[in-house]
């Protein structure tokens, strides 16, 4: 076998591999830097034990590690203390009707790949009457050899004097004038110029409600709502009657049915005792193999192992049951064991329910149910302020006590503790990874790594129908580019030479462990579509005895899941290798970037930040070029050729008809012209000093940087940093048209569409030419980022935003975003395609991407961070036997413009019981998919439609479930699935959020840009963001690695006299309760009582003590498992920010309406009976 020409610095790779020399992973990001521990990766609890020999780490260095300026402790007044997707002092909204939607359709016509991107059989096998000689190594770029583009005017292709309307300012930058930048008047006041002038008034928002703060939660609660009554029985027995499932939580414990003396859900309303009576016994049929009073403990939901068989015993106050279920079949007796609902028998098959997977009803209906819907309980009353209102003797006595319904963190707990000391080994198909939450190893052997893949189930119903009954969506949340640990080894690269990959004849899949040889290995059949392919001579190997080749261990596309091929020229765009990428970095220098600092923040920093540019492998230097540009209602390129002594700098001021007024010079390396550059990152702050320019465009600048690569005959990146609506004339000039007023209304939708179709139709542009934006806002007013953010969202860029930016708090997080943004891995001019063995296939995608077909996801850039999520549909029968396979293949361009096709694959089982599926699903990985289909529902649907649908399609999973799977009890009784009882918390928590039900503080800038970063988000990220991770840090051990355990997120699990950490991806709180011992206040603060607190620190001071060292320690580590610089907010209890915090108590109600937990349960409790019924 021909092997690629690095050299070999990975672990052995399984068994000797005569022939396969291994592979050095590219070294993104630099060299490490000195004293720089390595992240751990994505671990709650310290690093890892090794287990196998590391690789040279991924090259990833943490942004903490990036050479400090030394950010400033403020103590000054900060009016931007809110998280930046609550700031809330905007303009007023606009007074006229909101411009007609635009709708954010993706455009047709897109010009994609030839070879990789039309249908069945563009992706061929490169003919061979043309083999191309592979160059040894990436192709260097010749800098001379970029032609200019047609389209530009002829003058320019001569690089010859500029047009009239450029100005070309020679050797002396500090002393040129910027004629071209016209004077203006003083910014108006009311545009948003500096900081704000007032505190967001959260606070505000909420005074009503502050009498109320730290009310037992007894009180503060709520009563359920009145159809508890008749919903919720006293406390059930559970039942664990469910088979024990093969992996992972070995008994399905009812969720809503806890041990009967201890926790049980006791809402006095029935039966109407006051007391804690003891309800009568459950009349329904003794099931043996059923446990029904387990132990007593906190948290009966989560028994890891079966329990003991013991005969039904618990009482059961709820009427009889045969209305509902029936009673068992009598052909089907009590079973010892746990077997006994294996085959389903229970469940009568239902018909399809139209509602599956299409779009959003615009008002919730059960689609087939016969007959005119129930009366049903209206969503929204359950949270209500009216329950709060009732009379106190109206509320009933007793509640459901909030220990006994399943615990997020005892979830999480268990899975760490079962499953966190042995590696994930990925051999067997179907298995269940461990959780996102735990740190664990993976180990491949033939199935990509859960960091790769994720599935809402693995195991897959055979049939269209039953898939339709149970309703679970059937997802992969997919991030080709993931950061593995260090532990863990990078994909192998693997060179067929000038052939290329060896693929099936028909559907193009690509070789993989699953291909079955035949004919002696002459041969191979298709595991996707069954179609036999010739094996290619060169690539002939014989069988051993039992029909498997016998270099097996030594090819990673037979033996691994994921794997890298060297891709030929055929897979290439013109059938021309790539250059390398290009970054081109572009600064608006109007009136407010300049006075806030920003504009010398940005040139100091990319000072230095250019020396971490992505490089491959061992490569002394990165092969990306960079260029710069500024601008504010015009446009400045500057020259930075590195024969110049000073920069040049050319002005477009006409902004129509955007062009590149210099070729050469414009991109270069680094290194080459760093003299130049440093110079021109030195001047450009003095030459906008005092600028008076307040407007800027923006359409102008994406063309500008899209035109440059294009000249350049490369892909990029284009980093904006940005700071106004973009409202001077020019192409994409916007309005402002925020009107907060369309909440709750069927117009909401407009809110998060953009405002125009120009940036939908530059994006498609942006795609083609591989040309990927990346975003930094910095708006002290509404700047509509549904609008702005369209480019950056379909070329699989990056959005960051930072409200009301001020140097001493923000800079740090600022500067982390960009120095992770900059390093980090990506891919460029990706597609990808997900094959799928025959049965389902790829329906629907969710993410950061364009698509131009209906199979291939193109992605201008495709970083490490970014996760695509697929969902798929039956199109025929699967069978048990031989299971459903998933391909995933991400052809891209690397950063030393190398290209490259990354294959992942996974198995799955199929099951033909409704019982199967349920045991093997994954909430977390349900959620992620749910959440994104509802962030994309709100475009086209009222959000309370958008509310309603999540909430019918959980509860028709769970009633499902019920249905078909779980012991027929008490229609009173709530039983879940043990691997979806954390649905309820997970999906109310989305319902909650600030898409799906903003509250008055959220803008709508901050909603539009919430929607799209959860588009892009994996499973941990929507995981954190949705149920944020509580920790008490005075419960924290400071002579340990490890953190505190967490608590669940609501205000009774906080004591005034500790301090804690909340953070949910995007912000960090903590909060000081007001009997905080003054010595830990003194040494977490280095003040000596409570009110000495500034709640505008945005970090910890640094104080030599354990405690502050410990604190610190955590939540840098913190800081390495996001791929987000997290805001650190302090909050002091009682006072106004608290509010906010308190909107990340996820399991109370929230102030803007949210159900709490146990409201949420039971009204899903009481949506699944009405499904019974
Ligand atoms: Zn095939």
């Amino acid at each position: 076998m021909s092997v690629n020409q690095h050299t070999h610095a990975g672990p052995p790779y399984g068994h000797p591999q005569p022939g396969y020399q291994g592979y050095q992973q590219p070294a993104y990001g630099g060299q490490p830097l000195p004293g720089v521990p390595h992240s751990p990766y994505g671990a709650y609890n310290g690093p890892m034990p090794g287990y196998q020999q590391p690789v040279p780490p991924q090259g990833y260095f943490p942004s903490l590690g990036f050479p400090s300026k030394g950010s400033p402790v403020s103590l000054n007044s900060d009016t931007s203390l809110a998280p930046n997707f609550i700031d809330s002092v905007r303009a007023p909204p606009t007074s006229g009707a909101p411009p007609p939607a635009t709708g954010t359709s993706l455009p047709s016509g897109h010009l994609g790949y030839s070879q990789f991107g039309q249908g069945d059989v563009q992706n061929g096998i490169p003919t061979s009457a043309a083999p191309v000689q592979r160059p040894p190594a990436p192709q260097p770029f010749l800098p001379g050899s970029a032609p200019a583009p047609v389209s530009q005017p002829p003058t320019f292709q001569q690089y010859g004097p500029p047009p009239p309307s450029v100005q070309q300012l020679s050797n002396h930058m500090a002393g040129m004038t910027i004629g071209s930048i016209p004077a203006c008047a003083p910014p108006p006041a009311g545009l948003g110029y500096g900081p704000p002038t007032s505190v967001p008034p959260v606070s505000g928002s909420f005074s009503a409600t502050g009498s109320g703060l730290y009310t037992p939660y007894t009180a503060s609660q709520g009563a359920p709502p009145p159809s508890v009554s008749q919903g919720l029985p006293l406390a059930q027995p559970p039942f664990s009657g469910q088979p024990v499932p093969t992996q992972r939580l070995p008994t399905e414990v009812p969720g809503f049915a806890p041990p009967l003396s201890s926790t049980g859900i006791e809402p006095s309303s029935y039966p109407p005792t006051t007391g804690a009576p003891r309800p009568p016994p459950m009349p329904g049929p003794p099931l043996s193999g059923q446990t029904v009073a387990g132990p007593r403990m906190s948290q009966p939901n989560h028994v890891s192992s079966p329990p003991p068989p013991t005969t039904l015993s618990g009482p059961h106050p709820g009427p009889p049951m045969s209305g509902l279920h029936g009673p068992p079949p009598p052909t089907h007796p009590p079973q010892p064991g746990y077997q006994m609902q294996q085959n389903g028998s229970f469940g009568q098959v239902r018909g399809p329910q139209p509602n599956y997977g299409g779009a959003y009803p615009g008002t919730p209906n059960y689609g087939s149910q016969p007959g005119p819907p129930p009366k049903r309980l209206d969503p929204d009353s359950i949270p209500s302020p009216q329950l709060n209102e009732l009379p106190p003797q109206q509320k009933p006595r007793h509640r459901i006590d909030p220990d006994a319904i399943p615990s997020p963190i005892q979830v999480i707990e268990d899975d760490r503790s079962n499953r966190g000391s042995e590696p994930f080994v990925t051999g067997v198909r179907g298995q269940v990874p461990p959780l996102v939450t735990t740190n664990f190893l993976v180990k491949d052997q033939g199935n990509a790594s859960p960091r790769y893949i994720r599935c809402t189930s693995y195991n897959i119903p055979c049939t269209s129908d039953m898939a339709k009954q149970s309703q679970v969506p059937l997802a992969a949340v997919i991030k080709p580019l993931a950061t593995l640990p260090p532990e863990e080894t990078l994909p192998y690269l693997v060179d067929h030479g000038e052939s290329g990959p060896v693929r099936c004849n028909r559907c193009k899949a690509y070789m993989c462990p699953f291909m079955q040889f035949i004919e002696g290995g002459r041969r191979f059949q298709c595991c996707f579509c069954s179609c036999v392919t010739e094996v290619p001579a060169h690539y002939f190997q014989h069988l051993d005895h039992t029909g498997k080749r016998v270099d097996f261990y030594d090819r990673p596309e037979l033996s691994l899941g994921s794997y890298e091929f060297l891709a030929t020229v055929d897979y290439c765009k013109n059938n021309k290798f790539p250059s390398p990428p290009a970054f081109i970095f572009m600064i608006d220098v109007s009136y407010n970037a300049v006075k806030s600092g920003l504009v010398r923040l940005i040139c100091e920093e990319l000072k230095s930040i250019l020396d971490y540019l992505p490089r491959e492998g061992n490569m002394e230097e990165s092969a990306i070029r960079v260029g710069f540009v500024t601008y504010n209602k015009v446009l400045h390129f500057y020259n930075v050729k590195s024969s110049l002594a000073q920069p040049q700098m050319m002005v477009v001021s006409d902004v129509a008809d955007m062009f590149v007024p210099l070729l050469d010079g414009f991109l270069v390396n680094v290194n080459e012209s760093r003299t130049v550059i440093a110079s021109l990152l030195d001047q450009i702050p003095e030459m906008f000093a005092d600028t008076r320019e307040t407007e800027t465009v923006f359409g102008p600048v994406i063309q500008a940087g899209l035109e440059a690569l294009k000249a350049a005959e490369c892909a990029g990146k284009l980093f904006i940093f940005h700071t106004s609506l973009p409202i001077a004339e020019a192409p994409g000039k916007l309005k402002n048209r925020d009107d907060k007023k369309l909440i709750n209304t069927d117009k909401e939708k407009t809110l998060f569409q953009p405002q125009t179709s120009f940036y939908s139709n530059l994006a498609k542009d942006c795609v083609a030419q591989g040309c990927c934006v990346d975003l930094f806002l910095f708006p002290n007013q509404y700047l509509d980022v549904a609008t702005l953010g369209v480019v950056t969202y379909q070329t699989g860029g990056s959005i960051y935003k930072y409200a009301y930016f001020q140097l001493e708090t923000d800079q740090d997080r600022f500067l982390n975003d960009l120095r992770r943004d900059v390093q980090k891995e990506v891919g460029f001019d990706a597609v990808m395609r997900v094959r799928t063995s025959t049965g389902i296939r790829a329906t629907d995608f969710f993410g950061a991407f364009y698509m131009s077909n209906t199979t291939d996801v193109e992605m201008a850039g495709l970083d490490c961070d970014k996760t695509i999520t697929v969902e798929f549909k039956h199109d025929d029968k699967l069978s048990e036997d031989s299971g459903a396979l998933l391909q995933c293949a991400l052809l891209y361009t690397s950063c030393a413009g190398q290209r490259r096709l990354r294959i992942h694959n996974l198995s799955l089982n199929c099951c033909t019981q409704l019982a199967d599926l349920y045991r093997n699903c994954e909430t977390d990985t349900l959620i992620n998919y749910l959440a994104k289909y509802a962030y994309r529902g709100v475009l086209n649907s009222p959000v309370k439609a958008v509310r309603d649908s999540l909430i019918n399609q959980c509860a028709q999973i769970l009633a499902c479930y019920r249905k078909n799977c779980a012991s027929p009890s008490s229609a009173g009784q709530l039983i879940l699935p043990e691997c979806m009882k954390l649905l309820p918390v997970y999906l109310n928590c989305v319902l909650k959020s600030d898409v799906l039900q903003p509250g008055p503080e959220v803008t709508t800038d901050d909603r539009a840009y919430i929607r799209q970063l959860v588009t892009s988000m994996d499973v941990a990220e929507t995981n954190v963001f949705f149920y944020p991770r509580l920790l008490p840090l005075t419960k924290a051990d400071v002579d340990s690695d490890s953190l505190p355990a967490a608590i669940r997120n609501s205000e009774e699990r906080l004591s005034k006299g500790d301090i804690y950490l909340l953070e949910n991806g995007l912000n960090i709180f903590v909060w000081v309760g007001v009997n905080v011992q003054q010595g830990l206040i003194q040494n977490l603060f280095g003040v000596s009582s409570f009110s000495q607190i500034s709640n505008t620190l945005s970090t910890l001071p640094v104080l030599e003590n354990p405690f502050s060292k410990k604190v610190r320690s955590i939540i840098d580590m913190l800081h390495l498992q996001r791929s987000r610089y997290m805001k650190l907010i302090i909050v002091k209890q009682e006072d106004k920010l608290e509010m906010l915090f308190k909107h990340f108590l996820v399991e109370d109600k929230s102030l803007t309406g949210g159900a709490s937990y146990v409201d949420f349960l039971c009204h899903m409790h009481k949506e699944i009976r009405q499904l019974l019924s």
